[in-house]
């Protein structure tokens, strides 16, 4: 099996020199191992954090150990009951071509329900966390205005489409003009900025959102979050589900710098992290499926062909390659 190391901690910006290949044997499976091939390897932002040592919820990737993330994938030999060659199967796996596991570490998964990917994107974690961070913590309510930074990602597209299900009024953040383009045509979002072509910020959205913001979901945080901020409503709900503005950056603060306006408008700010909802996993799946079933949910994909474009692939989320979810292809 192909095999894709943690070389180095990055500092700043990760680069290619932070990976490294490595070829191992399979293993026969023992019993009650299956042997996995790999189809769709997960490429997430979070990852970046546990790239550093720092101290965290989740504990940081080894040097010189393989990087373990969400996988789709194919069984190709077994000596677990329940579990036989040709079972598409969910886990969180090495990033390699084969991974030999406990049958307990992967769930089976039907591709004949949803395709494959969509298991690790609007089926899967990223979709989860737009789900519980906006339905539990955001709380948003028919005719509220609902903002959503990285609103073309995996996360922050269902964020908006879930919102406007909810018969909220929807903006949406994000970085190129297709991307915007994509969300008021085709997802449904009433209005999306290019925070990046944008000449104010404020302004922006100050018009997009003429009755304030009751909602601000935040993938981003820094500059941008501070602008959304200015526009809070009264009692206003911020679940913080991300900073990637900030993953990268060496030299101190990025704000949003907030505490005075959540004072006055009394907002409740929070962060979570989808494990927060582990015994409620089975809700927000059958709401997804629901809802993607009922054709109320689209979705998007970026798929990268091959095992050796996955640390492109990764940096890539870093420069907003991606739309939706980014997947890596395999084999
Ligand atoms: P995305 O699919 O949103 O990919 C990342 C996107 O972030 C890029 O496409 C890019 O889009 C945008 N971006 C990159 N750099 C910056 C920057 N400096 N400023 C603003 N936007 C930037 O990833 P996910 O949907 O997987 O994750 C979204 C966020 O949610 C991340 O912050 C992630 O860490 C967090 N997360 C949190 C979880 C939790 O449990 N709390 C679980 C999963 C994700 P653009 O073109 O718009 O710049």
């Amino acid at each position: 099996s192909k095999q894709i190391v943690l070389a180095s901690r990055p500092v700043g910006l990760p680069t290619d020199a932070n990976f490294a290949y490595r070829e191992i044997p399979v293993a026969e499976p023992g019993e009650g191992q299956v042997v996995v091939r790999s189809i769709y390897l997960s490429i997430d932002p979070y990852m970046r954090g546990r790239m550093s040592d720092a101290k965290s919820y989740i504990e940081p990737y080894g040097l010189n150990e393989v990087i373990v993330g969400g996988v789709v994938g194919e069984v190709v030999a077994s000596k677990a009951e329940g579990l036989k060659p040709g079972d598409h199967v969910l886990g969180m796996l090495g990033w390699q071509t084969y991974n030999v596991v406990d049958a307990s570490a992967v769930r089976r998964i039907d591709g004949t329900v949803a395709p494959l990917s969509a298991y690790l994107s609007v089926l899967g974690l990223t979709g989860l966390t737009a789900y519980f961070g906006l339905l539990d913590i955001g709380q948003p309510k028919a005719g509220e205005t609902v903002v959503v930074s990285g609103a073309a990602g995996a996360v922050g597209m269902m964020v908006g489409q879930i919102a406007k299900i909810r018969g909220a009024r929807v903006v949406g953040i994000a970085g190129t003009d297709e991307k915007t383009a994509l969300l008021t045509d085709k997802l449904g979002f009433d209005a999306a900025i290019n925070y990046k072509t944008v000449p104010d910020m404020r302004a922006a959205l100050a018009e997009a959102c003429p009755s304030g913001v009751d909602v601000y979901f935040d993938n981003v945080g820094g500059a941008i979050s501070d602008a959304v901020m200015t526009l809070l409503n009264d009692y206003a709900r911020i679940p913080v589900c991300g900073a990637i503005s900030s993953y990268n950056v060496t030299d101190g603060d990025t704000g949003p710098r907030v505490q005075t306006k959540l004072i006055k408008t009394r907002s409740l700010m929070k962060g979570f992290v989808l494990s927060d909802y582990a015994d409620r996993m089975q809700e927000g799946a059958s709401a997804l499926a629901q809802w993607l079933a009922a054709g109320q949910l689209k979705y998007e994909e970026t798929i990268v062909e091959g095992f050796e474009n996955v640390p492109k692939a990764f940096l890539g989320l870093f420069k907003g390659e991606n739309v939706g979810k980014q997947l890596v292809k395999i084999g």
